[in-house]
């Protein structure tokens, strides 16, 4: 080699200029907090900048107020009607509950006339609704620098005074608690000072820069370490604060930022053309606005955020075309109805745009563990009916976000009503086991599924933040056959939705997937349904989605099931009354010509059922003014129920209630699809039994059989001895220390144990009081002390003994232990029952009853909606031991192959197994968020059914005796009950088919109230379902002129025609039905 090379030219230079340091990440990233500081830098921040110009001179602003007197929340007509007495800002405004109505009246001043962007700006740390000087209502204001603007019109820049309104809630969010924590019992003295009542000149660019600097600085924050991404995030936010000039006149170091921004989140951000890039999205995001129905408020509350919330989305929708919102619960939607006609007419309009999505199908977001099965059946009949009624369609997906644990019928119920997919995200709050998925199928009792999907950002209120957005990718637990995700985002519980702040971060998102790939790509645009439909042709293509079977028991709130016991306990009278009254009225409009079936008042009974099943009112999780209400409501359905009872009855020939007077002839009547013989006592304190077939029956005084007499007696000092032919009890200072079954000669109760044994524990879970009951409660467990026991029945129908507890100075329990006669009938087996009477003051002590019985399972049984759910008797795993309290509806059993013990219960729903000791959970006494929850007295009913076989019919038959006794009614002489109409309708064959339901179509000409084009002619709705767990056939027989028997879902859409036989047409007829294992079937009898 040789000769000489010429240099290549470059342009690095040769010296270096200066030395440069390599950042300190940790110094750069700490500085990016200065930029939005609200403390020490906040005149030198980009915050300070965010407003031209602001007043809140009363030269431009006039206030005054009105008072309305007791907390009473009046119109705007009436409100309005009142003087108005002037008001400023730093007044005070309450007591808590209180309503102030605000008059504003307005000029926008000369330097603001050509301003940017006008807004009103109102804080006084509570809850508000601006409504024009007309009368309409147009959005709501939340207070503590939540929403708290409102867009000035752009017609009022004219220097003239303009008036609007402010109704003031004197509430926040969550309500009027007294500090920091939300769940403490409500403090009546609360006052609200209005802090803000500005009119503001807005720099929009400023507000995007902010938005802007938020986002990537999360980047900056939130990636991994090892990504570039991180680092340009760093980058950027720091050239963005070194261009920055703070104080006046520098618009262009404002617009130098975002033009730096642009390159990490892209430059369509300031529109919805960010979400057309074409790009293939994982995260769909829906706004949502979670309103419990009430909670930490009432009702009367509920309607007015209900106005406020679903307002202020529709303004976002108006400007940000992406914004699509779910909301559910059809009560509130018909409380905007009635109450907010023009904010109703709006909400309708964006339904039709595509934009406003109802969801969920049920008519509020109820309880599912303590419902009776027919009560969701109609929690989707009212919902879906209201929801097709009045926007043309029903909805596909159930929406449960937050209610706590999910029993196992839903999916059948679920698919019977319409809907396929089911959200919820609750499973998230379990602690004890981490759910393991995200999108599964689940599936019920009788093999029937939904598609379910858990949001992997593990809430039902995201705030849209970048964290949300990553969340969805990194905590979803499906990945192997699916990675795409719901993002649920808006304000909640209290209401609020998505608000101006959150559709501008996801905008930002998006943008920096778009940009850089690491942040899941987010979408805004598409309804939940859209994003379900992909998951279902998904499935459809081949994708095998994991099986979830049974129950979502949720891993805490576990209190839920014992906590305000009154309301649990009309709930369930309720529930059973409405099968009642159903029943008679049907029957009644098939035979009485000058009768109408009162579907109006059905209507109102059930809705005010259904909303009494909130996911806080039954459960018990609200604050003492919310049962107020619930009382309320229950008391008027008793009223309304009864009537409409006694008036069916006296159309089948029947007079209402007993008088004393010996003239009249009392009968007992039967509404349970079954015969039944029971001891029943009778006006004149005399007892007798009673062979009962469905409908009327005879009373009259039965000479007893020696053999079938209840007889007692006290064996040694304090012990006494029940018998009758089938058990021996033998009782000890009110608990049972033997219960023998002669039949087999077997003792039921285990050696030396003691069967109704009261006993207390320490109740203070860890934190939410009136939710949840904590698994170390158990090692507290005391057994109460008794006095001793007293006879009080001395046969030959009953036998009783008396015995009282003293809990505490101010509790007691008194519980009688009764054995009735032998009623001689296979079919209704004999059992102890107990009635106890508790006066109750006690604080955070949890009262239950043990049963130590002589079985041994690994599972036991408790009923729950339309079947039987098994659950771990051990504590094997951490999955079993979470199970250490679980809900139970009218009995739980643990059964041994040949023989077993039912417990029956009149209104209780917690429950707990562990080895051989059945434990039924009776009351509780949390102090928050209800001081008073629980307090006073309590009558409650159990019994002990021992058992010859493993669990079957027999238990499921006796629960609903228990629950349902006869009913003694008079009959004139002159009147005959009709008893044909009675067995008009039966269903024989396989005794686990119940007949649960029986009523009159929906949409029949006589019975429809509109809703709906009517059908011809009449129909009888039954809805049967198989109890036991096994395929089961029967035959629908009726007397009726039935023309043609359709299976239908619970909608009453006829879905299959079946073949009717026998009889001639006028006749009636038969049809043979088969059932799968815990099928619910529902037949339409078109008469
Ligand atoms: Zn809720």
């Amino acid at each position: 080699m040789g000769g000489r090379s010429t240099p290549v030219p470059t342009s690095y230079p040769k010296l270096a200029v200066r030395p440069v340091g390599k950042q300190i990440q940790n110094i750069y990233t700490d500085r990016l907090r200065q930029f939005t500081d609200q403390g020490q830098y906040y005149n030198q921040s980009l915050l300070k900048k965010l407003y031209h110009h602001t007043t809140n001179d009363s030269k431009y602003i006039k206030l005054s107020v009105y008072s309305p007197p007791h907390s009473s929340r009046p119109t705007f007509d009436d409100a309005t009607s009142h003087t108005f007495k002037p008001a400023k800002l730093g007044d005070s405004f309450g007591p808590a509950w209180s309503t102030h109505w605000f008059k504003i009246q307005l000029t926008i001043p000369k330097n603001m006339i050509k301003g940017e962007h006008l807004e009103f700006h109102w804080d006084a740390n509570n809850e508000g609704l601006v409504w024009s000087e007309d009368g309409k209502p147009l959005q709501g204001l939340t207070g503590g620098g939540d929403r708290t603007e409102w867009i000035l019109p752009k017609s009022w820049r004219d220097g003239k005074e303009h008036t609007f309104f402010i109704e003031m809630a004197c509430n926040g969010m969550f309500g009027n608690a007294p500090g920091g924590d939300t769940i403490q019992p409500p403090d009546p003295n609360k006052y609200y000072a209005l802090t803000q009542a500005d009119i503001v000149d807005v720099n929009l660019q400023v507000r995007q820069l902010y938005v802007d600097f938020w986002e990537i600085g999360d980047a900056a924050r939130e990636f991994p370490d090892d990504s570039w991404e991180k680092h340009k995030a760093l980058q950027i936010c720091n050239q963005i604060m070194d261009v920055f000039i703070a104080g006046d006149g520098s618009q262009e170091s404002i617009l130098k930022g975002r033009k730096l921004a642009q390159d990490y989140i892209g430059k369509h951000v300031d529109s919805a053309e960010v979400y057309e890039s074409g790009q293939q999205p994982i995260v769909y995001a829906i706004g949502h606005c979670h309103i419990d129905t009430c909670w930490l408020w009432p009702w009367a509350e509920t309607k007015r955020k209900v106005a406020r919330s679903w307002s202020n989305q529709c303004d976002l929708m108006d400007r940000y075309p992406e914004h699509h919102f779910a909301c559910s619960q059809a009560q509130q939607y018909k409380w905007l109805k009635m109450y907010y006609p023009f904010v109703f007419d709006r909400v309708k309009e964006k339904v039709k745009q595509g934009k406003f999505h109802p969801i969920g199908g049920s008519w509020v977001e109820h309880d599912t563990n303590m419902p009776s099965g027919e009560s969701l059946v109609r929690q989707f009949m009212y919902g879906q009916r209201f929801f097709e009624s009045h926007f043309g369609e029903r909805c596909q997906t159930f929406w449960l976000p937050d209610t706590f644990g999910y029993s196992s019928q839903l999916p059948q119920i679920c698919r019977l009503a319409g809907m396929s997919r089911f959200l919820t995200q609750k499973l998230s709050w379990n602690n004890i086991n981490n759910f393991p998925h995200t999108t599964f199928n689940w599936v019920a009792l009788d093999g029937s599924q939904v598609i379910c999907h858990m949001p992997p950002s593990e809430t039902y209120t995201a705030d849209a933040n970048f964290g949300d957005v990553k969340r969805s990718v990194t905590q979803h637990k499906s990945m192997d056959q699916d990675n795409t995700s719901l993002l649920v985002f808006g304000k909640g519980d209290g209401g609020g939705g998505p608000t101006r702040d959150m559709l501008e971060k996801l905008r930002r998102c998006r943008g920096i997937s778009d940009t850089t790939g690491l942040l899941p790509r987010v979408h805004m645009g598409n309804s939940v349904d859209d994003f379900f439909d992909k998951l279902e042709k998904k499935a459809e293509a081949g994708t095998e989605f994991v099986t979830w079977y049974g129950e979502l028991y949720f891993e805490l709130h576990r209190g839920t099931y014992t906590t305000q016991a009154n309301n649990k306990k009309f709930n369930r009278k309720q529930e059973i009354m409405m099968h009642d009254i159903e029943y008679l009225a049907t029957l009644a409009s098939l035979s009485s010509k000058g009768y109408k079936y009162p579907k109006k008042e059905i209507d109102e009974l059930w809705e005010n059922i259904l909303l009494c099943q909130f996911h806080d009112c039954l459960p018990g999780s609200s604050i003492e003014m919310c049962y107020d209400d619930s009382d309320k409501l229950y008391a008027h359905n008793h009223v309304l129920g009864t009537k409409l009872k006694d008036k069916a009855l006296a159309a089948l020939g029947m007079n209402k209630s007993i008088a004393s007077s010996s003239a009249v002839e009392t009968v007992a009547v039967n509404t349970l699809p079954w015969s039944r013989t029971q001891v029943i006592k009778l006006p004149e304190d005399d007892y007798t039994i009673v062979h009962a077939e469905p409908g009327p029956n005879p009373t009259d005084i039965v000479e007893l059989q020696s053999s079938q007499k209840a007889t007692i007696s006290e064996i040694s000092d304090g012990v006494f001895e029940l018998s009758n032919s089938r058990f021996r009890v033998r009782v000890e200072d009110g608990v049972i220390i033997s219960l023998i079954d002669k039949k087999i000669k077997r003792e039921v109760i285990v050696k030396g144990g003691k069967a109704n044994q009261l006993v207390i524990f320490d109740d203070k879970p860890l934190y939410w009081q009136a939710w949840d009951v904590e698994v170390y409660h158990l090692n507290s467990r005391k057994e109460l002390t008794s006095g001793k026991s007293e006879i009080v029945e001395r046969g030959p129908y009953r036998v009783s003994v008396v015995t009282k507890t003293k809990v505490s100075e101010h509790s007691w329990v008194k519980t009688t232990i009764s054995l009735d006669a032998s009623t001689g009938d296979e079919d209704s087996p004999s059992y102890v029952q107990v009635d106890a009477e508790v006066e109750w003051h006690e604080t955070m002590k949890f009262l239950k009853v043990e049963f130590p019985v002589d079985c041994v399972n690994t599972e036991a049984s408790y009923e729950t909606q339309y079947g039987i759910v098994k659950r771990p008797t051990h504590y094997n795993t951490t999955w079993d031991m979470a199970k250490f309290e679980v809900c139970c509806h009218k009995f739980a059993d643990l059964s041994e192959a040949n023989y077993g013990v039912s417990i029956l219960n009149d209104s209780k729903y917690g429950f707990a197994t562990c080895g051989n000791l059945m434990r039924l959970s009776l009351l509780r006494a949390p102090k928050a968020p209800d001081a008073h929850a629980d307090m006073g007295r309590h009558h409650i009913k159990w019994a002990i059914m021992p058992h010859i076989g493993a669990l079957g019919t027999d238990t499921v038959h006796a629960a609903h005796n228990f629950n349902n006794p006869l009913s003694l009614v008079t009959i004139s002489d002159d009147d005959e009950p009709n008893d044909d109409i009675f067995t008009s309708i039966v269903v024989t064959g396989a005794s686990s088919l119940v007949l649960d339901c029986v009523k009159r179509g929906e949409d029949d000409e006589d019975v429809s109230r509109g809703d709906f084009s009517s059908r011809k002619g009449k129909s009888v709705i039954l809805r049967i379902y198989e109890s036991m767990g096994g395929k089961s056939r029967g035959t629908i027989r009726t007397t009726l002129p039935v023309k043609k028997i359709f299976k239908t879902n619970v909608l009453e859409d006829d879905l299959e025609e079946l073949k009717l036989a026998g009889g001639k047409k006028s006749e009636g007829g038969e049809v043979e039905i088969e059932l799968r294992a815990f099928e619910v079937a529902t037949f339409r009898l078109q008469l």
